[in-house]
């Protein structure tokens, strides 16, 4: 489908209408940043890497039955996508400590968690996407009770899907952030899931495989995104 007038661009994919008003190509770029913005460069391959990762994990959780936004591969930077009315809520779900948890709280990092723990975040980078709760969503009009609680719903099924499929590859999951939005009334899993987005840990080594590589300075980036890719059987 031709890729028609951009909508968005958001920090590392640009979004173009189509001639159908009901799909959109998302474009993946090789931009790269971390801490709402402030840090970013351009990784080279990264665009094609997360489209193709992303294709591959959005098939595997269709085939679990979560409904999600993607549709097609385009071509090797770009995917066909439902567009959708995006819900402006971060979900993250948290199997291991680490990252902004460890910061909030003082928990040990690489600690267990069980159950594991679910928070909401605004996306919003100005704010430094702020931690929310189920009342500021209802309060502020993000979401409906009813949406709230299916994107919880959701991104404890993606769980269960994902924690298994790179466990069998060797990995942790320790924790992600997924964004839902709103297709002909139903709620859809959209954005993208790639190591920009999760963090993932070699589970014999603990060696990061995930983009606190960029954050933290620690090189092999793109290195360590295919080293995932290629465990988990992406077609890179
Ligand atoms: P934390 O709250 O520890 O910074 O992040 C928790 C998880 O969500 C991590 O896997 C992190 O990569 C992801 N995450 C949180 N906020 C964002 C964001 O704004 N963009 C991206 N790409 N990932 C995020």
């Amino acid at each position: 489908m031709e890729k028609l007038q951009q909508l968005y661009a958001g920090k590392a994919k640009s979004v173009y209408a189509t001639a159908n008003p009901d799909y959109v190509v998302l474009s993946f770029r090789d931009d790269t940043s971390a801490f709402d913005g402030e840090k970013v460069e351009q990784l080279s391959r990264k665009g094609e890497v997360n489209n193709k990762f992303n294709a591959f994990i959005m098939q595997k959780l269709a085939e679990a039955g979560i409904p999600t936004h993607f549709e097609k591969l385009l071509n090797p930077t770009e995917s066909l996508v439902k567009h959708m009315q995006m819900i402006p809520v971060e979900c993250v779900v948290r199997n291991v400590a680490s990252g902004s948890l460890v910061r909030r709280l003082g928990v040990e990092d690489g600690m267990n968690l069980t159950p594991p723990v679910f928070e909401f975040f605004l996306k919003n980078d100005s704010l430094h996407d702020p931690m929310i709760n189920e009342y500021h969503i209802a309060t502020f009009g993000w979401a409906t009770e009813q949406q709230v609680q299916r994107m919880k719903a959701l991104t404890f099924e993606v769980n269960q899907v994902l924690k298994q499929l790179f466990s069998d590859a060797g990995m942790i999951l320790v924790d992600y952030k997924l964004e839902f939005g709103v297709f002909k009334g139903e709620v859809c899993l959209g954005d993208e899931f790639s190591p920009d987005g999760c963090r993932l840990w070699d589970a014999e080594t603990r060696k990061k495989l995930d983009k606190d590589r960029f954050r933290q300075g620690l090189g092999g980036v793109i290195e360590a995104y295919e080293e995932v890719a290629t465990r988990i059987g992406v077609p890179l």
